[in-house]
């Protein structure tokens, strides 16, 4: 057996964001709305850049907060770690959506794309690659400091950290990482890539069945290796690969990775099982053994809002958080029967807004104009039915 030592387990994230996430990032370049997120600046006594909403996260419940502010004329920012938009969706950019109201199938990138494109119908304010670290209050106004030192001032804030950031489990053995550039995977960032190659997917959750069950499209074989007795995702999913006759290795785990002749990729995996070890050919490796969550983003000691299992805010019904003035939105808000997908993250939103605006002028309308009523729309209705119609 080969001499081991630690991978690393926190990975440099360029993988995750091909060419079409930084289309996107150019796009939002192109229409001049990424601004440099500088310290305050004070005229006259006015602080220029203090925000009706800041809105931490850019997945889908920021996305469709940022469009909702902006439809309820807030001055609107969103601050996001990545260097790009859309939050957890950008992990599974192949994947076919088929369970988001009024949208026939689509992928997720493309998904990706509507929600940065509506979430900047009315210019907010964007910083990528900025890190919330601690939100502080100075008389009324919310401070939210970032790592790199800047400080953001905000009436209103929307937390949409979502699960906080995620970085995948990485595989701790021998050189695993030198083989990430070539064919040693944390997620698949396009399936053609593996069209005619045996893949073996290490896991048995969600993750790791649903990329299973999609490569089954366009690999020659997929193999699934599992150290639990069963997996544990669900049925139908695991029902697909046992209907398409998936190898499926139970109570059995990665034990060495083997190298070609150049030393480039994996060519064999070696498994242990019930004590034995036998080499499995492959052409790539696909690990999906969850994600450690990095969770940077805290709260002075005088707004501690309250929170379950030590993470989630808890909503005291609204989708606001026990400190007034501060809102959640998506994933990270936990209330009795919230529904934790995409769909979910848009009526979360839209109570975050309403009720931000509320908060800032208790007189508002509690609900925005509906789009047909909306006299916000109205120039923009001209362009599109321009656009659309010959
Ligand atoms: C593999 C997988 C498949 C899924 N498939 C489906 C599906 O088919 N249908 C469905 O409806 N749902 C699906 N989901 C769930 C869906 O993706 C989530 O419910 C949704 O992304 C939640 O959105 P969010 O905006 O709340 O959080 P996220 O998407 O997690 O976005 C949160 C954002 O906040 C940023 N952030 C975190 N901390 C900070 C900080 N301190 N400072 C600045 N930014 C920060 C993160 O970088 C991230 O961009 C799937 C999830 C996974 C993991």
């Amino acid at each position: 057996m080969r001499s081991h030592d630690i991978a690393e387990t926190v990975k440099e994230n360029t993988d995750y964001f091909p060419i079409f996430l930084l289309k996107i990032i150019i796009i939002i370049t192109i229409i001049g709305i990424i601004e440099k997120c500088s310290h305050s600046v004070f005229v006259g006594g006015y602080d220029m850049n203090l925000y009706d909403v800041t809105i931490i996260g850019g997945g889908p419940a920021g996305l469709y907060s940022a469009f909702y502010s902006g439809l309820r004329s807030m001055k609107t920012k969103i601050i996001e770690v990545q260097p790009v938009l859309g939050g957890k969706v950008n992990i599974y950019p192949e994947k076919i959506l088929w369970d988001v109201g009024g949208l026939p199938p689509t992928q997720a990138q493309q998904f990706v794309q509507n929600l940065v494109d509506q979430a900047m119908t009315f210019l907010p304010t964007v910083c990528l690659n900025t890190k919330v670290e601690e939100i502080t209050k100075q008389g009324e106004i919310f401070v939210i400091s970032t790592d790199s030192g800047e400080v953001h001032y905000s009436k209103t804030i929307i937390v949409a950290v979502g699960g906080g950031i995620l970085n995948p489990i990485k595989l701790e053995l021998a050189g695993a990482k030198k083989y990430e550039m070539a064919n040693l995977h944390y997620t698949i960032l396009g399936l053609q890539r593996f069209r005619g190659k045996k893949v073996l997917v290490s896991g048995g959750g969600n993750g790791a069945v649903d990329w299973a069950v999609e490569l089954l499209s366009v690999a020659k074989e997929v193999v699934v290796v599992y150290r639990k007795e069963q997996l544990t995702a669900h049925e139908s999913q695991v029902e697909k690969l046992k209907e398409h006759g998936v190898e499926i290795i139970l109570q059995a785990e990665i034990q060495s990775l083997l190298s070609n002749s150049h030393k480039t990729a994996i060519e064999q995996v070696i498994i242990s099982q019930n004590g034995e070890e036998y080499p499995i050919d492959v052409d790539d490796v696909l690990i999906c053994h969850g994600y450690n969550r990095e969770v940077s983003l805290s709260f002075a000691d005088d707004i501690q809002p309250v929170r379950k299992d030590d993470y989630y805010l808890v909503s005291q019904g609204q989708c606001k958080t026990s400190i007034p003035g501060v809102f959640g939105a998506g994933d990270v808000i936990s209330y009795d029967d919230k529904v934790n997908l995409l769909l979910g993250t848009f009526q979360d939103a839209a109570l975050a807004v309403n009720n931000a605006k509320m908060y800032i002028d208790p007189k508002a309308d509690q609900y925005a104009m509906v789009s047909s009523h909306n006299d916000k729309f109205k120039e923009k209705n001209q362009e599109f039915f321009k656009k659309t119609i010959r």
